[in-house]
């Protein structure tokens, strides 16, 4: 018999005090005598994370991550669910690969593991992945990009489109014009021509981007766009979405805070991709966060072992950890600014997420008796300072060392089972 929690006095997605009973993997009605209490005075409970854009690094990079330490660090962010990108070794692009990532996460137990299944093979952008069998694999897969690279042939993208309304899928685009950035290294402005490093144009993502809501608006199809960076990318996915073309957009919570002024310290912590942004394309995403125009916030975690970080701006991987911090992040850039209360960051993190993701059955669930016990218990009002050495993650790679961010994960329940109690992996 599984252990039982009676969380006292917690509030609601930041609503009045109340109790909430986690019994059987359910959210169940009244009290229990042999329940955990967890005296929560203070604490916001939020349905659990989705995370629709996560890098485990597993198969293949295991000295970066592997699906047992990306989860750990996704339970401690608050996280009962993540997509797990199919940039691997091998590509997650048949079903024997996607089943072992499924199965993977399965075994380490700390976060639901759903795999994103590869749209071409080996992500080489020349021919469709086997779509169909990964949808119908034991994974269930729903989620079909090829992030890290842009399907840029508009013939396989149409496909792509046509071939996932089968299975109710959908194409999640990393939007990056390829001859656009060839060599590309920072955000492309005045900043990289005096720092002489490449740019990587805004208009390099807003092309695709603009040519793929016209593609799923004509095959009829659901486009998701990946990590959506500048402020003309918001007015484009604006401008579709009022059009009726079924589009989804996520951000990242590093877009939401950090500039592309940090590359003048040629430090490659601060090197991702897409890059980072004005300070007024940070606004503009901040703005379409807060009105829906972007739909969900999403971390890209991207783990890099020391050698592909500690090294010379232009030799640098791009990414960066994201887990951990995404909730302070977001908490800090839309919460504490009166941008998003915390039943908004409650639909951009869980509920829409789960949504677009097609996961909805068990997770983004109301906190309401009957429900699946997904909660993550946070603390608003607590502070910490950034210590990657204290990150599960296997990789180091956080732009946030050293900076002191509001908000702290006290709790994380999958299905009534704590991954996280105290701030601690349970
Ligand atoms: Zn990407």
């Amino acid at each position: 018999m599984s252990t039982s929690y009676l969380i006292k006095n917690v509030s609601v997605l930041g609503g009045t005090p109340t109790d909430l009973l986690l019994e059987d993997g359910v959210i169940a009605e009244g009290s229990s005598e042999e329940a955990e209490v967890i005296d929560a005075t203070g604490l916001i409970a939020l349905p659990g994370l989705v995370d629709l854009h996560t890098h485990l690094r597993e198969p293949g990079r295991e000295d970066a991550e592997t699906v047992e330490s990306g989860t750990r660090a996704a339970a401690l962010g608050g996280f009962t669910a993540v997509h797990a990108m199919a940039n691997t070794e091998p590509v997650a692009d048949t079903a024997g690969v996607v089943e072992q990532v499924w199965r993977l996460g399965r075994e380490a137990g700390y976060c639901d593991v759903f795999p994103v299944g590869a749209v071409t093979v080996g992500l080489q952008g020349a021919q469709l992945a086997e779509l169909g069998a990964m949808a119908d694999s034991a994974a269930r897969v729903r989620v079909f990009s090829d992030d890290g690279k842009c399907v840029h042939d508009p013939v396989l993208m149409r496909r792509a489109l046509e071939y996932v309304k089968a299975f109710d899928g959908v194409v999640a685009q990393h939007a990056q014009e390829p001859r656009l950035t060839e060599g590309a290294q920072m955000n492309e402005g005045e900043l990289s021509g005096r720092l002489g490093l490449a740019g990587w144009p805004a208009v390099a993502e807003e092309a695709i981007i603009a040519r793929d809501v016209l593609l799923a608006e004509h095959v009829g199809s659901r486009l998701h766009v990946c990590h959506l960076s500048t402020a003309g990318s918001v007015e484009i996915v604006r401008w579709a979405k009022a059009r009726g073309v079924d589009v989804t957009a996520e951000a990242c919570p590093h877009h939401l805070l950090l500039t592309d002024e940090l590359a003048a310290t040629y430090d490659p912590i601060y090197k991702v991709n897409p890059p980072l942004r004005s300070a007024a394309d940070v606004e503009a995403v901040k703005a379409g966060l807060a009105d829906g125009t972007i739909d969900i916030v999403a971390t890209d975690h991207a783990p890099h072992p020391h050698e592909d970080k500690d090294c010379e701006w232009a030799a640098a991987a791009f990414g960066m950890l994201g887990l951990e911090t995404a909730l302070s992040i977001v908490q800090q850039t839309m919460v504490d600014t009166g941008l998003l209360d915390w039943a908004g960051v409650a639909e951009r993190m869980s509920y829409a997420p789960a949504r677009i993701g097609r996961v909805s059955d068990q997770h983004g669930r109301p906190l309401e008796v009957g429900e699946p016990a997904n909660v993550v218990l946070y603390d608003p009002t607590a502070t910490r300072t950034v210590d990657p050495a204290e990150s599960a993650s296997l990789s180091r790679n956080t732009p946030y060392r050293g900076m002191e961010l509001p908000g702290r994960v006290v709790a994380t329940f999958l299905r009534g089972k704590a991954t996280v109690l105290d701030g601690k992996l349970a």
